[in-house]
């Protein structure tokens, strides 16, 4: 795992492209100006592999002082929605990020596209295709055997310019035919194989409504949006690599300035325990195997906002992670590490009790109420302490008190002594059990002298263990969401069988008898907070008065690295 120190040093040192642009500019290149942008297309929400490429490609800008657009891929209605595009603007804003001027679409140059596509036909570069998407496809050839040219190959520019107009006025189906670049069928790379430019489909489009019924590729668009920006460093993954040549090919046939956008390539985030292809995500929305899109298990941003990661530990993450050339796998509890690091920092600590058992002091006075002073956060003096009220009857945790303990069982046993935080030292005397054996009540008694912060000498007496507690009569019921991975393997997404035979199906648990103490009534919706010796908390979506929910975002420790290390 990157250390700390690591990291610091990454952020401080050029990463390659960082590195590439530095010499641009010392170079003069584009006047100096560097222009990215973040270019999603609006068929799903974002996911924290979308994050890593908003941060790398916003924080470039910053870094040098430059712009950052958001532009909206758009060139296929059947799949996307504005649903998807409010999402992704809501998301990047709450990553903390800013676009330049306004939203850009790539449907805006619908126009412009279009006039580029009726020069090609002019100049003999592109043609209309009467052959079905099957027939071209079965053509193509491989990386090694030469394509076959279509039998339309040859129409001339004006019958090509007329069928185009057609396709444009609606005069055929969807799939009659399509419009092709005319480069080369034998050329090694497959995607300059007489690519596909405008297919026919009848739907509207969410920006444009029914004004066309043809619609560019994303290969014809993305190049050709990118120069209408005047983009610089046009930053993507590596699949596009072999895409590059074509957005080149297409803008030297259309375009006669010297300035180009240059595509640059890194290796995309892949995590593990997770799938991140968004087709993959869709089926388990639609197939309701989550709640939702922001489901907490979800990978994606508004997944992990809900379930009370902050945008400052995903930016964390993802300058730590660095940006590679070469694909490779993050383990997920790198970026469990960041959320919890920065919550450290920043959530407040509560008390709560999350299987709890009753716990009865036999020598406290009955009726008897105090306050007792607690510190909000050990990590933050200016954040204060706050007053919990403490009585006769108290509940803790379970998993706090055994009866038979084995000798390295250091909390509450019968005679041993524990310190209930911020208040008394007990010692348990005896339980009470149910008809089944099972434990109903433990009956302690307490010195009285020994209330934390009393400055008294039995005060500062050491014991082995210090637990956490909620008073009784002011108890606050709470509901639990404790989530796992959502996946039991490494990598579900790449099995041979169907991904979802990975899924975990102890990933969330829902736990409705906690008890929390009167302080998280304060709390509103998405308020993280650390419940002391449990975990990182985030107050649901779906929480209201009557019920309290808490999703927990991230344990205290790694459970994981715990649980690999036992086996090894
Ligand atoms: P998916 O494969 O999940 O469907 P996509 O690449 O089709 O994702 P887009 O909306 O086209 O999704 O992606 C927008 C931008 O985010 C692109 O520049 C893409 O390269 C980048 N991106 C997508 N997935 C990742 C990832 N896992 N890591 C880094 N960048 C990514
Ligand atoms: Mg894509």
């Amino acid at each position: 795992m990157t250390t700390k120190n690591q990291a610091e040093e990454k952020t401080n040192s050029l990463n390659f492209i960082e590195s590439i642009i530095e010499n641009d500019i010392k170079n003069n290149k584009n006047e100096k100006r560097v222009h990215t942008r973040f270019p999603p297309e609006p068929n799903g929400y974002l996911h924290i592999g979308h994050a890593k490429s908003i941060c790398l490609n916003f924080g470039l800008a910053k870094r040098f002082g430059g712009k950052c657009n958001l532009r909206f891929d758009d060139t296929n209605p059947t799949k996307e929605e504005v649903e998807y595009v409010d999402s992704i603007m809501e998301d990047v804003r709450w990553l903390g990020f800013e676009w330049d001027g306004d939203v850009h679409y790539a449907s805006d140059y619908f126009d412009q596209l279009y006039l580029w596509a009726e020069k090609m036909i002019l100049d003999g570069k592109a043609y209309v295709d009467d052959q079905t998407s099957e027939q071209i496809a079965s053509q193509k050839g491989t990386p090694t055997v030469p394509g076959k040219e279509s039998p339309f190959r040859n129409r001339t520019p004006k019958e090509n310019l007329e069928l185009f107009r057609k396709m444009r006025a609606g005069e055929y189906k969807d799939g009659e035919k399509i419009l092709r670049a005319k480069i080369d069928m034998a050329s090694s790379n497959m995607h300059m194989r007489d690519p596909i430019m405008y297919r026919i489909i009848h739907k509207e489009h969410h920006r444009t409504g029914n004004k066309w019924c043809i619609y560019p590729m994303y290969d014809f668009t993305h190049g050709q949006s990118d120069y209408i920006e005047g983009i610089t460093h046009s930053v993507c993954t590596l699949e596009f690599e072999v895409h590059r040549p074509l957005y080149n090919w297409y803008l030297d046939q259309l375009i006669d300035t010297e300035y180009r956008p240059q595509q640059i390539e890194f290796a995309r985030l892949n995590l593990s325990y997770t799938v991140m292809s968004k087709r993959k995500l869709l089926e388990l929305v639609q197939n309701k195997y989550v709640s939702g899109w922001d489901d907490p298990r979800m990978p994606t941003v508004s997944g992990m906002r809900r379930r009370g990661y902050t945008p400052e530990a995903i930016r964390d993450f993802a300058d730590r992670i660095g940006v590679a050339k070469r694909d490779n796998v993050i383990d997920v509890s790198l970026l469990e590490f960041c959320v919890r690091e920065d919550l450290n920092k920043k959530a407040d600590r509560l008390m709560a009790v999350i299987d709890p058992i009753k716990l009865v002091i036999e020598n406290y006075p009955e009726g008897k109420m105090e306050m007792v002073s607690v510190e909000n956060n050990p990590e933050d003096e200016s954040r204060g302490s706050r007053e919990m009220p403490f009585g006769k009857e108290i509940f803790i945790e379970r998993s706090d008190f055994m009866e038979d303990a084995p000798n390295k069982f250091f909390r509450l046993t019968i005679g041993k002594e524990v310190r209930l935080k911020g208040a008394y030292i007990i010692k348990a005397e005896r339980v009470i059990k149910d008809a089944e054996g099972k434990i109903t009540e433990i009956q302690c008694t307490y010195d009285p002298e020994s209330r934390s912060g009393s400055g008294s000498e039995a005060s500062k007496r050491k014991v082995k263990a210090t637990i956490h507690w909620v008073e009784a009569s002011q108890a606050v019921p709470i509901v639990v969401r404790q989530y796992d991975r959502l996946f039991n393997h490494e990598d579900p997404g790449g099995q041979e069988d169907d991904f979802k035979n990975y899924l975990n199906k102890e990933s969330l648990k829902t736990l409705t008898h906690c008890l929390a103490e009167p302080a998280i009534k304060n709390l509103k919706k998405q308020d993280r907070v650390q419940f002391q010796r449990q975990g990182y908390f985030c107050v649901d979506l779906d929480s209201s008065n009557e019920t309290i929910i808490f999703n927990r975002t991230v344990t205290l420790k790694d459970d994981w690295a715990k649980l690999s290390s036992k086996n090894d």
